[in-house]
């Protein structure tokens, strides 16, 4: 069967109203301040920073958002009996709420759904640390150590999961048809994940308004909107 590899970035979830913080014009490059909360050694070194990230993560729209119609598509391909796999530059776990098992998507940046102690790496619920920073507690510590508590997101400092890159590396290689979708593939090592695919000869399909450095290397470039592009277009796949 042939496999699929589905590398999504900001754009497959601007629909669920999760705005693109982290690429090239995003929220954190052009907000010295906002980038602060988001870097490690800001974060690690600073308690005011810590506490406006909590509150930003209490009231920010990630955690509320629903998936949209692409996430869906995705999911629908998978109930459909096509070998996918998604590898996500995402951190929102839209594409799980959308009905994807979990063992099937790679978060190349982790997720804004657990929270992961500095110290000790115990890993728990982002709900459960909210609820706690909801009744009081401005920095809610590490429960099991009393380390420091941060979201369980790749912050800029922060080196990418190498188990998480290679198993994304691996796909990557294996996969017959690679679609790029809602990326500016201009981040790495997301973005060259697209030309290790069609250098091991998938076909790479782009999906994304905006021209990428790999549109020369693809073999079908669709610059309509996601929402209704990506649907279509696994539907085609589906059919086969
Ligand atoms: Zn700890």
């Amino acid at each position: 069967m042939t496999l699929v590899a589905i590398l999504s970035g900001a754009g497959i979830s601007t629909d669920s109203g999760i705005p693109d913080y982290r690429g090239p014009n995003g929220l954190w490059r052009r907000d010295p301040e906002a980038e602060k909360l988001v870097t490690y050694d800001h974060y690690m070194a600073d308690p005011e920073i810590r506490r406006r990230s909590w509150r930003m993560r209490r009231d920010g729209p990630a955690l509320r958002a629903k998936p949209n119609a692409a996430h869906r598509a995705v999911a629908e391909l998978e109930r459909a009996g096509v070998p996918v796999r998604v590898i996500t530059q995402n951190v929102d776990g839209l594409h799980q709420l959308a009905g994807i098992p979990d063992r099937k998507v790679l978060e190349l940046h982790g997720t804004a759904r657990s929270v992961v102690c500095a110290d000790c790496h115990a890993r728990g619920p982002m709900e459960e640390a909210l609820a706690r920073v909801e009744a009081g507690e401005d920095d809610p510590p590490c429960l099991k150590c009393g380390g420091i508590l941060k979201s369980a997101t790749v912050m800029f400092g922060e080196r990418l999961d190498p188990v998480v890159l290679g198993e994304a590396l691996a796909i990557s290689k294996a996969s017959q048809i690679f679609i790029a979708v809602g990326t500016s593939l201009q981040v790495q090592p997301a973005a060259g994940l697209a030309g290790v695919a069609a250098d091991n000869g998938a076909r790479l399909v782009i999906v994304n308004a905006e021209p990428t450095p790999y549109d020369d290397r693809a073999a079908q470039i669709i610059r309509e909107p996601i929402g209704t592009a990506l649907p279509t277009l696994l539907r085609e796949l589906a059919e086969g």
